[in-house]
């Protein structure tokens, strides 16, 4: 899907890529149609400063839009530092996936992150289904994780010593389906 900028982790690099090198921004194609040449579609907003007190908040937090001329869909590219929902799945069934891999059931999971026993049920069956593929990935990207024997250190690797965002962001342009 490639939704989201990895190299833009900070509110003020955001909105100083805005201002002065909004390129960045554009996608290369229409993600719903495949069509390249997007055209600048304004802009919509969201409250992304949940750090600053108010009077020197930055919000409300532009996000450049785009309008694909084949299909009239818009679509847009989140900077890191404002993640899709789906971001902070990942994040937690990150967390998961490494306790199933450590061995722990999917009761314990359940009660430690807080999420239904058929979420991390699901969870735990995708790790089954696509967990090779996804290790897969990384693996071609970061070649230093090749030397994990297992998946459960790869993983221990990822979530410890590599910038999260950025190794998730590569995932996002890879795949539609975490
Ligand atoms: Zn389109």
């Amino acid at each position: 899907m490639n939704r989201i900028l990895a190299s833009v982790t900070t509110l003020e690099q955001h909105l100083d890529a805005v201002a002065t090198n909004s390129e960045i921004y554009r996608p290369l194609r229409c993600p719903h149609c495949g069509v390249a040449g997007l055209w600048c579609h304004g802009c919509y907003f969201r409250k992304a400063d949940h750090t600053t007190p108010s009077a020197k908040s930055v919000n409300p937090v532009p996000i450049l839009r785009y309008l694909c001329r084949a299909c009239k869909h818009t679509c847009s590219r989140l900077p890191a530092c404002i993640a899709p929902r789906r971001w902070f799945d990942w994040v937690m069934q990150a967390l998961v996936l490494l306790m199933l891999l450590a061995g722990n059931s999917v009761r314990q999971c359940s009660d430690c992150s807080s999420r239904a026993r058929s979420t991390v049920r699901r969870w735990r069956d995708w790790l089954g289904e696509r967990g090779d593929t996804f290790a897969f990935w990384l693996r071609s990207r970061f070649a230093e994780l090749g030397r994990h024997p297992d998946q459960e250190s790869l993983w221990r690797d990822v979530m410890q010593n590599m910038t999260l965002m950025q190794a998730m962001a590569w995932c996002d342009s890879h795949t539609d389906v975490p």
